[in-house]
């Protein structure tokens, strides 16, 4: 049992009066883990008939989300490859609310490490677009790392603070998540080093912040439109009260729906979720800009290098716009993307790779969202592939030229064929340290 905050345990009774023990008691149990399959590459079904470690679930409607006991399935080439992403159980209700639909403009307000994003994304399954922002660089970094391995190839991934977001895109959204910043008081289990952190000032500094937050989420939002805001903590000040306030100050929203889960109810450590629409016809909220298509740069010649690669590496090339930039690398920009100038962008659509003014060189992400359907492919056993993870040449019969290198059918990244040999393209910092 972690040594819990008196005050905490205090507010915690009087809120939860009988079901307090119970509450209590949950606290003895380790903390619930859980992993979402990644519909975006594989059905649920045939992840679990593949999986190599138990799996028991679902754990909500959403059939991809489960219920693991493995504690090293972040270790497993299929993690690698994208297969799954590691969750928290009531973490994953949050994305079945959001039900994003395809051909949606949805904003993830703050969205690192990305398990929402990337949840949200496999309902989008590669249409409409998906800003991921993160105000922290940092953390914005491991979150485009997260898009990238899970093969995303609609979402931008930018960091900037929410006003300056509101300030670029009044009334633009269909469905905006803001999942907050909080006191975390769900995540004691999970990570003890937020105990001490916890008082109760900061539940309102987090609430102030909160409110704030949701204010500029509430600017970004299309009439007819979706917020869905959730927190990782029970207090209500950061929960129902946060949104009892929003609603007073923004009378052209409703709320749909709001649950709470306990972890002595849910197998899980806890969330709250609360589903609010923007009514039509209402106005506290500024009048839609018209908002101008991304500038996307062409270059003919870099674009004639990667259609002549493309020839010999697929048999049904991807299609769409391929922006340049100054620097030689080549996004190509998911339909409907916006002006995204003065924003920190990590990320666009899918990176192809690097033009230098002769030789076209094929990016990391370009394998992870396109490297299934390449002609050239290196097939690993699970086996194999550790060693292609932890950075070894292998042995090809394939003629020289790039590859795909592939976990069974999935990608993990690129290699490059050279007289029977696979050089090994998986960048540094994304190999397997034993
Ligand atoms: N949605 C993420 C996921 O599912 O993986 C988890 C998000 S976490 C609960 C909240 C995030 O909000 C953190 O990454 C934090 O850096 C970010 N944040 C902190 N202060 C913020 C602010 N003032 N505005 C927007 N985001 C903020």
């Amino acid at each position: 049992m972690p040594n819990l905050p008196e005050t905490f345990l205090k507010r915690m009774k009087e809120r939860l009066g009988n079901d307090f023990p119970a509450f209590l008691a949950s606290y003895e149990r380790p903390p619930q883990k859980g992993l979402r399959v990644n519909t975006l590459k594989i059905s649920p079904d045939e992840f679990v008939r593949r999986a190599p470690f138990p799996l028991d679930g679902p754990c909500c409607g959403d059939p991809a989300c489960m219920y693991l006991t493995e504690e090293k399935a972040g270790a497993d080439p299929y993690h690698f490859a994208g297969l799954y992403y590691l969750q928290e159980p009531s973490a994953m209700t949050v994305g079945e609310t959001a039900a994003a639909l395809p051909k949606a403009r949805v904003l993830d307000l703050c969205a690192a490490p990305g398990g929402k994003t990337t949840h949200i994304a496999a309902q989008m399954k590669g249409e409409g677009i998906l800003v991921a922002n993160e105000i922290d660089p940092a953390r914005a970094r491991t979150l485009s790392q997260n898009v990238e391995r899970m093969g995303v190839t609609n979402c931008a991934v930018t960091s900037a603070p929410p006003e300056k977001l509101a300030a670029l895109f009044p009334s633009y959204f269909d469905l905006i998540l803001v999942d907050a910043p909080c006191s975390g008081e769900g995540m004691f289990k999970k990570e003890p080093n937020a105990i001490p952190e916890w008082s109760e000032e900061n539940v309102a500094r987090c609430a102030l912040r909160q409110s704030a937050i949701l204010g500029e989420a509430a600017k970004m939002l299309a009439e007819g439109g979706r917020l869905l805001y959730s927190t990782c903590t029970f207090a209500e000040e950061e929960d129902e009260w946060q949104i009892e306030e929003f609603l007073r100050r923004h009378p052209d929203f409703v709320l749909l729906r709001q649950s709470k889960l306990y972890p002595h109810h849910f197998r899980g450590e806890g969330h709250f979720c609360a589903l609010l629409e923007r009514k039509n016809g209402q106005n506290t909220c500024p009048s839609p800009a018209n908002t101008k298509p991304y500038p996307v740069r062409r270059n003919a010649a870099a674009n004639r290098a990667f259609a002549a690669f493309a020839a010999d590496f697929f048999d049904v090339c991807p299609r769409g716009e391929i922006t340049t930039l100054a620097d030689g690398r080549m996004y190509l920009v998911p339909a409907g993307t916006p002006d995204l100038t003065g924003l920190r962008l990590l990320r666009l659509g899918v990176e192809l790779g690097e033009w230098d003014g002769k030789l076209f060189k094929p990016a990391h992400a370009f394998a992870m969202a396109f490297g299934g359907d390449a002609r050239r492919k290196q097939t690993l056993s699970r086996e194999e592939s550790e060693r292609y993870l932890r950075g070894e040449t292998l042995a090809t019969d394939l003629s020289d030229g790039w590859c795909a290198v592939c976990v069974e059918e999935f990608p993990l990244g690129l290699g490059k064929c050279v007289k029977g040999t696979v050089k090994n393209h998986l960048p540094k910092g994304l190999r397997k340290v034993k």
